[in-house]
């Protein structure tokens, strides 16, 4: 719920630093690096959330979805979080299971 409202500020914020003269031509990168989302060219860096080109071969196949990344860095970290959440879950289950 609260996440509109977040992203309503932020979307504000943004357009208020858009609005100058100057900082117009960075609003239309950012439309277009939007449009390429949307047309499935550039995708987001789950990890920081940095757009990047879907040539990019730094990319992490999860199940049948496909993550791509900025830098061998985040690819690192994102691997890292999948396999520490699995271990986590792995470790709750065999708790319940010595409970029981
Ligand atoms: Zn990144």
């Amino acid at each position: 719920m609260y996440r509109w409202l977040i992203l309503i500020l932020a979307g504000f914020i943004l357009w208020k630093l858009f609005t100058g003269d100057k900082k117009r031509k960075k609003a239309q990168e950012k439309e277009d690096k939007e449009s390429l989302l949307a047309t499935g060219e550039m995708v987001k860096d789950p990890m920081c959330g940095a757009f990047v080109s879907k040539d990019g071969d730094i990319r992490v196949r999860e199940g049948d979805k496909v993550h791509y990344f900025c830098s061998y860095e985040c690819r690192e970290k994102y691997v890292k979080m999948l396999q520490g959440d699995t271990a986590s879950v792995g470790s709750e289950t065999g708790d319940a299971k010595k409970d029981a």
